[in-house]
């Protein structure tokens, strides 16, 4: 498939699902959020882009060097044949879909591509990435818990930072480092004043919010930022809801666009979601990044802390990920969890039993959704959706 015609499929399918959100959407502000999907893997950015896989990249290194962090996970289905060509068919959809992306030569603008070994998806796609763009590979620890972890964890951050330096030719000053860090996390502050304002029913969508969080990602932060706060603003002016429908919280797996069907279908049938910890979501930014003291080793240390409890699932033993939810279902008052779980994902896959049992005992039903990125299972994954959402109905 030419190059042309991935990026012009990809740009319709996205433009068929901000129709469908804006439809039901009906947020002034939230209009900015909406064309910015739709153009989101258009490069308009004048500084070097760097393409990031997966959470645990610290984007504020990249910041600080000039650079503009990407996100490069893919959502589509339509750049899964491509990848095909070179990997196998049962393997994570995300995966062969960013693959897709370079094999059409989707992202051929990058400067350089950062990939952390969580899963051995990343380490096989980082190898074959590697032979059309520099791309560097962050070793990731397999427990979060012990010191060599940390240690080994905080050297590949000062690779990583000494490789950003030399590629995109920019030393990294402490000035610029604190600079980043402080922007990022007002982005993460502005993103938890919208999850607080959900948690009391303000009237958005949770569909509408988890697009707001997916943007962030390969948007110009200040422009993000600014229109952040025009609907934070266009939010407290307006009622909270009164709104009896059953809160939902969404986990598992990344929900990336186009392939928005699981949080358009829990809407469909009247679930309210209200919290989620997805990387592309809430997951990440919801906390900030705590620094000691400016000095280049503390922040480089913050850095390090605070991308290592990303909670994600390839660390051993997770329980900071099970802790997390269960702590988010008090909060935000869950009354049932849907678990995503992209097919080929053996780690989210791995983890269902006890996420599934830990909620059971606090009597917190969960529907666990096992899907790819087509369209083809929508049907049937309607059907469990509406008996969850009536169930849950029932239960009240
Ligand atoms: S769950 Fe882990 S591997 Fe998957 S996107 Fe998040 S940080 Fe990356
Ligand atoms: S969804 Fe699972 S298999 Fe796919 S990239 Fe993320 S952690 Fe790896």
């Amino acid at each position: 498939m030419a190059e042309r015609d991935v990026r012009a499929e990809l740009k319709t399918a996205i433009d068929q699902q901000i129709a469908k959100m804006r439809a039901a959407g009906g947020l002034e502000s939230m209009n900015y959020f909406y064309d910015r999907a739709k153009n989101m893997y258009d490069s308009d950015s004048e500084s070097p882009l760097v393409g990031v896989f997966c959470n645990l990249v610290p984007e504020e290194l990249i910041m600080a060097a000039g650079g503009k962090p990407v996100r490069i996970c893919g959502g589509f289905h339509g750049s899964i044949g491509v990848s095909e060509r070179v990997l196998p068919q049962v393997f994570c959809p995300l995966i062969k879909s960013s693959v897709g992306f370079f094999m059409s030569d989707m992202l051929s603008e990058l400067k350089m591509i950062v990939v952390p070994t969580t899963c051995d998806g990343k380490k096989k796609a980082a190898e074959f990435l590697a032979e059309k763009k520099k791309t560097v590979i962050m070793e990731v620890p397999h427990t979060i818990e012990s010191p060599q972890a940390r240690e080994l964890w905080l050297v590949e951050i000062k690779k990583l930072k000494k490789n950003i330096e030399k590629e995109l030719g920019a030393k990294i000053s402490r000035k610029k480092l604190r600079g980043a860090i402080e922007k990022t996390n007002r982005k993460r502050k502005l993103l938890l004043e919208l999850y607080n304002l959900r948690k009391n029913n303000a009237p958005i969508l949770g569909s509408d919010a988890l697009l707001v969080a997916h943007t962030s990602f390969n948007d110009d932060l200040d422009s993000w930022m600014s229109h952040t706060e025009s609907l934070l603003a266009e939010l407290k002016t307006m009622e909270p809801r009164s709104d009896d429908r059953p809160r939902i919280m969404l986990t598992g797996s990344p929900i990336l666009l186009p392939t928005w069907k699981i949080p358009l279908l829990i809407e469909e049938a009247q679930g309210n979601i209200i919290m989620d910890d997805l990387c592309s979501g809430a997951k990440t930014l919801l906390s900030t990044i705590e620094v000691r003291a400016w000095t280049m080793y503390d922040m480089l240390i913050g850095l390090a802390d605070h991308y290592l409890m990303s909670a994600c699932p390839c660390f051993v033993p997770n329980d900071p990920r099970v802790k997390k939810i269960l702590n988010y279902v008090d909060e935000y008052r869950i009354d049932g969890v849907v678990y995503h779980n992209l097919q080929g994902c053996q780690l989210y896959g791995g983890e269902v039993w006890r996420v599934e049992k830990e909620l059971k005992d606090k009597k917190i039903p969960m529907l666990k959704l096992e899907t790819s990125y087509g369209e083809g299972d929508v049907k049937q994954l309607k059907i469990r959706v509406d008996a969850f959402m009536e169930m849950l109905e029932s239960n009240k």
